[in-house]
């Protein structure tokens, strides 16, 4: 039986005791050598994209060429770290403890770890995963791709001792945690094996499984085969694409049609959901979709690789409207846009692709 990646030597390619030993300039180099790769690790302005930049000696800032456009930026200008308080070193050891957590970091491990407080923790691993959300946008999927749905939240409280009382409670209990469950749809392609290409995969917020098709629409190539069970909300599929179906009261997969790809994210998920959250936040279920959905994706990278990446997303993602802010107030403010099932009042983005 062939050994799992994660036991093999190719997943470890970086120690977090490398990370942490790091100084602050080492650190800087470190987002600099990533977020700047294109230009060798030397500066390019997120203004008008100049590389012909002057140093300020202060704080590890540059401003642009007298002939460009003369802003002053450093390498976390324009990016989900804009204002950032922590330093260089403390955000890439959280981004390298971020990087290890297969099913994710809880908030209150990571306040304990780097030693800041919950509210920071929380806010910076939600901005990470807002990047590993947009790493994903505007991606077309293509070849054989499986959707499928699975709603998440909403779980009922824990249920009194006296068995008597369980069935008036779960009667009390159960409408509100049903209003409060989310439906996440994903879209993944099948791993090419042969070329030895892995799937990559999208995953949204819905209202429900048949908003997914004008989705699919755009999503899929045309020539995209597309494998989905038996929910009546998946018929319109045949109209568009080359559609397989699996019934899964009767098989899990039947002549090559099965979904079970789509399945082992939902199964990724709900293991987060246990074993690491312990309750997710329907509100922010999205994000949560987008990371793990990420993590599915590049399952086969080393960590070393995982932590590039997160950095070069991190890179390219400008600062998000919901979080910067959050904790002072702005979380309530809604921004829009946001679908009619987002009854939580305090995500703006509801819909919103991974
Ligand atoms: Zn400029």
């Amino acid at each position: 039986m062939a050994q799992h990646f994660l036991l093999s030597p190719q997943c470890r390619s970086m120690s977090l005791l490398t990370v942490a030993e790091m100084s602050e300039d080492s650190a800087h180099e470190k987002f600099k050598s990533i977020i700047w790769e294109a230009n060798g690790g030397n500066p390019i302005c997120p203004e008008c994209g100049c590389t012909d930049v002057w140093v300020i000696r202060k704080n590890r800032r540059w401003t642009c060429s007298d002939k460009a456009c003369r802003a002053q930026f450093s390498v976390t200008s324009h990016t989900i770290f804009k204002d950032r308080k922590l330093s260089f070193r403390k955000i890439l050891t959280a981004c390298a403890i971020f990087a290890n957590g297969v099913m994710g970091v809880a908030a209150c491990r990571l306040s304990r770890e780097i030693d800041i407080s919950y509210k920071s923790a929380w806010v910076l691993l939600h901005k990470v995963r807002d990047a590993m959300g947009k790493d994903a946008e505007a991606v077309q999927l293509g070849g054989v791709v499986e959707i499928d749905g699975a709603v998440f939240g909403g779980s009922l409280p824990r249920l009194p001792n006296s068995k008597e009382l369980w069935a008036e409670f779960k009667k009390k209990h159960k409408a509100a945690a049903k209003k409060k469950q989310k439906l996440i749809v994903v879209m993944r392609e099948r791993d090419d094996h042969e070329a030895g290409v892995i799937g990559r995969l999208r995953t949204f917020l819905l209202g429900k499984e048949g908003d997914a098709i004008e989705i699919a629409r755009d999503t899929l190539l045309p020539d995209t085969v597309v494998h989905a069970d038996m929910s009546p909300q998946w018929e319109p599929l045949h109209m568009l694409f080359d559609t397989k179906r699996i019934n899964h009261s009767e098989h899990f997969s039947k002549d090559g049609a099965c979904t079970n790809m789509a399945e082992s994210l939902f199964e990724r998920m709900r293991c987060a959901e246990r074993g690491v959250h312990k309750h997710i936040s329907g509100a922010h279920i999205h994000r949560y979709a987008m990371e793990l959905g990420w993590r599915e994706q590049y399952r086969r990278r080393s960590n070393g690789e995982h932590l590039h990446l997160m950095i070069s997303t991190i890179g390219r993602t400008p600062p998000s409207k919901t979080l910067v802010g959050y904790w002072q107030g702005r979380k309530s403010k809604r921004v829009g846009p946001y679908p009619a099932n987002d009854q939580d009042g305090d995500d703006a983005i509801a819909y919103l692709t991974g």
